[in-house]
């Protein structure tokens, strides 16, 4: 398989970015129709399930576990691999293929067996959605707005995917609801902006490895999240209000989000995460202190040299009066 239908799921969550031949160069709308239908009768019957990079969002890794039964650790370990996300240094991952058949490890004969727990990436085919675009207007969170207007979609179409030859029309719109896009849009949308605001940061700023594993741990594995708030100093830094810290003690939607919101702060300065005022005085306190410190030492450093030029002087003037 091509390197380019390889990463045509990966086009559908993160939209497109240049026109490979199997996206159609046509802008859709909602109201858009589309003819497509895919069931256990097609030839090409889990065709699309090998040879494929899926990366998994937050909330599918969540929804998978759960489906599983398993942690979420355990699952990132048995059924992911690593990989950075879209072109930035944010690390994610991806689904790990069998081995023997390099096929994704829920497909069988009979289709997936996680279908109603399935991937973003999976419910997308064939219609991606473009855009979750850099640059826009912040809303007072200092989050970027992704004004509906901005958004259309696009026909993915992969030469062995017999779905388009069915009679089934509907409209994008109606597509979406019964894959259950539209949910998981809603889950991933503040995942998604940090990936693209990355991105439109280039390559040239850098994010330090303390960021890169926070970002990981906080998107990938939200048990050890929970533990992170709960178990660390976190609570003596951040002001969270003790409703919601009820809430993401037991709720795993609610953590999800939470930790969308303290990743947006953390890496890019976001207000939707309060630090408590004490931290601020001691914090400016600390740069005030290092701040005396800097100046006491420029003014020793300075003293110095007046010295050591005044002795240089001095033992000049002796020569010379020899
Ligand atoms: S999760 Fe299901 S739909 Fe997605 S690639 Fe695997 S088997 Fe196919
Ligand atoms: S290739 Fe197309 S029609 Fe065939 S199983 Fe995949 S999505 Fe369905």
């Amino acid at each position: 398989m091509s390197n380019e239908s390889s990463t045509v799921k990966e086009q559908t969550i993160f939209g497109k970015e240049k026109n490979p031949s199997s996206i159609e160069p046509k802008k859709l709308t909602l109201d858009s129709h589309i003819k497509f239908r895919c069931h256990p009768g097609v030839s090409c019957f889990t065709a699309c399930c090998g040879g494929i990079k899926i990366v998994l969002t937050p909330y599918d890794i969540l929804q998978l576990s759960k489906r599983l039964g398993i942690p979420s650790h355990e699952f990132l370990h048995q059924y992911t691999l690593p990989t950075y996300l879209e072109k930035t240094d944010m690390p994610g991952v991806m689904i790990k293929l069998r081995e023997d058949d390099n096929k994704c490890p829920f497909v069988t004969p009979e289709g997936c067996t996680v279908y109603t727990d399935r991937p973003t990436a999976c419910r997308y085919y064939p219609v991606g959605m473009a855009d979750f675009h850099e640059g826009g207007s912040r809303d007072q969170e200092g989050n970027e707005n992704t004004p509906e207007e901005e958004k259309f979609f696009f026909i993915v179409r992969e030469d062995h995917c017999k779905g388009f030859e069915e009679d089934k029309e509907w409209t994008v719109r109606e597509w979406r609801e019964d894959q259950g896009v539209d949910v998981r849009d809603e889950m991933n949308k503040e995942w998604l902006r940090l990936v693209m605001r990355r991105k439109s940061f280039g390559l040239q700023a850098t994010l330090s490895e303390q960021a890169k594993r926070m970002f990981f741990m906080a998107s990938t594995d939200l048990s050890t999240f929970r533990r992170f708030i709960f178990e660390s100093s976190f609570l003596d830094t951040y002001e969270i209000e003790e409703e919601l810290l009820e809430k993401i003690k037991e709720d795993d939607v609610e953590l999800m989000h939470f930790s969308f919101k303290y990743l947006a702060a953390t890496l890019f300065g976001a207000k939707a995460i309060k630090i408590k005022e004490e931290k601020i005085k001691e914090k400016v306190e600390q740069m005030k202190q290092q701040q005396d410190e800097t100046v006491e030492q420029s003014v020793k450093e300075y003293e110095m040299l007046k010295q050591s030029l005044e002795q240089e002087k001095e033992e000049t003037g002796i020569k010379n009066k020899q």
